[in-house]
């Protein structure tokens, strides 16, 4: 039962797949959609802003947060901790839109025991050559980080089969039109009607 007009969408994904290139360019093409920020204690890679890209954070702040019931989910990843804040769903839903998360399979895991109607979409790499190559390509991370997320790769793709869709991305223009039609369907779905009497009162003839 559809609780909430809106709706979570979560994008995971193994480093490297191409998540995060894909969910700038979904909000951007779709104004109904906010992309949810989280909470992370890793430091700042180059290029990233505070508040753009992570609320970047102490840990005992983000510690503070936990007891404070503040996060909807939060969870290890890589050594570092990240989370979603609850204020980021209250404030999208506030303005009728549908939030977008970039987060991993334990994050997708806990949204899904929530209140709210989730969307899984699962993003693949077209082969693990091209995900190492990907890794290695876009220079952001030392050399022992990207063994690392190579490694951790295999562990979150173990988890695809637990998403609503999946996909394989061999191209970005491709990937972001394929997701763009399947939140468009999924808005169309007989329960997401949530006065479904008053809606068929307004077509009876
Ligand atoms: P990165 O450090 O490369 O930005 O992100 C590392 C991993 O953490 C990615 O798989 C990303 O999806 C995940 N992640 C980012 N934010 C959150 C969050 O709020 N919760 C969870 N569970 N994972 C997150």
């Amino acid at each position: 039962m559809v609780k909430h007009k809106n709706f979570l969408i979560v994008l995971s994904s193994p480093s490297g797949a191409g998540k995060t290139s894909i969910s700038r360019e979904i909000i951007k093409k779709d104004n109904r959609i906010n992309l949810s920020i989280s909470v992370t204690t890793r430091s700042k890679r180059k290029g990233e802003k505070n508040k753009v890209d992570y609320y970047f954070i102490k840990e005992k702040y983000f510690k503070s947060m936990i007891q404070e019931n503040k996060l909807m989910e939060h969870a290890n990843v890589f050594g570092n901790l990240y989370g979603t804040p609850k204020q980021e769903v209250i404030n999208s839903f506030k303005k009728n839109k549908d939030l977008l998360f970039d987060i991993d399979w334990q994050g997708y895991q806990k949204l899904r025991e929530s209140e709210f109607d989730v969307i899984g979409i699962f993003i693949l790499p077209p082969s693990k050559k091209e995900l190492v190559k990907r890794l290695n390509k876009r220079g952001r991370d030392t050399k022992q980080e990207v063994l690392e997320r190579i490694k951790l790769a295999e562990s979150e793709i173990s988890h695809f089969l637990e998403y609503d869709y999946i996909l394989i991305n061999e191209n970005l223009k491709e990937s972001v039109k394929k997701i763009l039609s399947i939140i468009e369907s999924e808005r169309h779905k007989r329960e997401r009607i949530i006065n479904l009497t008053k809606f068929i009162d307004k077509f009876r003839f």
